[in-house]
């Protein structure tokens, strides 16, 4: 028998960045939506824990347990006093180390089919809680939507969203380090950093379903330090404008780069101009919300 999960990636509309913690995490006013780019994870009876990926990416994917799905499984087998005897293959569909949660999206998703695998019908609060102990984008992951997350960006509000927005997602050669994205923030802010805050402005413009009003608030705190450690990713955000995006952002830590448009047919021109640009590996368009992690088979 075998479940499979569908998992969506997420942009950052607002990452609000707040100075270092003591447990070395910041705190964040993170504003998360989800966009339609999925990955699957499939949960197969086994005799002993084992990970295969396909995908374009696949071969940047690390099959041991230092995958956030397999350690999502032996998480969830420990709670319920199981060995975690499964197969997890994921068909990987969102960029690895893009900025993009897809280790958390693979997270989200082997907890959910290895739940129904398992039979051991986890209370969602139950789940959420291992989410956050696996990661901070995780429990966004199996909610999906769009949501406010304070704290390192796990506790996490639900947000209204009208329509429909739609996206480009330009991917880069190789990823970024989340750890040293962070490392570079803190870096280029010797001296403190406010308090995070959402912006009311942009939850406004959410709730109107406004494009234009989003584009206008779009913020990222930790792009000029994915720029400063990849410069050529304004090349990227000026040939996605250039094209007719009404804005361009680096999505979460990087590289991957968001840029919001009007419409699906302005999407797709701003993609084909991305892709014949040289600036990107690839371009895809995509819309949001969409909701979390839900089981397809
Ligand atoms: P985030 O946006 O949450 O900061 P990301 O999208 O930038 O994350 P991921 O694709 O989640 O980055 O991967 C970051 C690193 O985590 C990878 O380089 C890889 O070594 C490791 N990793 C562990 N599990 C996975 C997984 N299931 N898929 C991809 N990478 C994984």
């Amino acid at each position: 028998m075998s479940v499979t999960a569908s998992v969506p990636a997420k942009v950052n509309v607002q990452l609000a960045v707040g100075g270092a913690r003591p447990d070395g995490f910041h705190d964040l006013a993170n504003v998360f939506l989800a966009v339609g780019l999925h990955d699957e994870v499939t949960a197969t009876a086994a005799d002993r824990l084992r990970l295969t990926c396909e995908g374009p990416d696949a071969h940047r994917v690390p099959l041991d347990r230092s995958n956030l799905a397999a350690r999502a499984a032996e998480l969830l087998a420990a709670r319920h006093g199981l060995a975690p005897d499964v197969h997890l293959h994921i068909v990987k569909d969102i960029p690895v180390a893009g900025g993009m949660a897809g280790g958390s999206a693979d997270a989200a998703g082997a907890l959910l089919a290895c739940d129904a695998l398992w039979g051991t019908a986890t209370p969602q609060d139950e789940l959420l809680a291992m989410c956050a102990e696996l990661g901070s984008d995780v429990p966004f992951s199996l909610v999906g939507g769009a949501a406010l997350g304070r704290g390192r960006g796990e506790l996490l509000t639900p947000l209204e969203v009208s329509g429909t927005f739609h996206w480009v997602f330009a991917a880069a050669d190789g990823g970024l380090s989340t750890p040293a994205v962070y490392r570079e923030f803190d870096r280029l802010n010797p001296s403190g950093v406010p308090e995070p805050e959402p912006s009311p402005a942009l939850l406004a413009a959410l709730r109107d379903g406004d494009a234009a009003a989003l584009a206008a608030s779009l913020a990222n705190d930790l792009q000029p330090a994915a720029l400063s450690l990849r410069p050529s990713l304004a090349a990227t955000l000026e040939a996605g404008t250039a094209a007719g995006a009404l804005t361009g952002i680096v999505s979460g830590s990087g590289p991957t780069c968001a840029f919001l448009t009007p419409d699906a047919g302005t999407a797709e021109k701003v993609a084909t101009a991305l892709r014949e640009s040289g600036t990107c590996r690839t371009a895809r368009t995509t819309t949001s919300p969409v909701p979390g992690a839900t089981l397809v088979g």
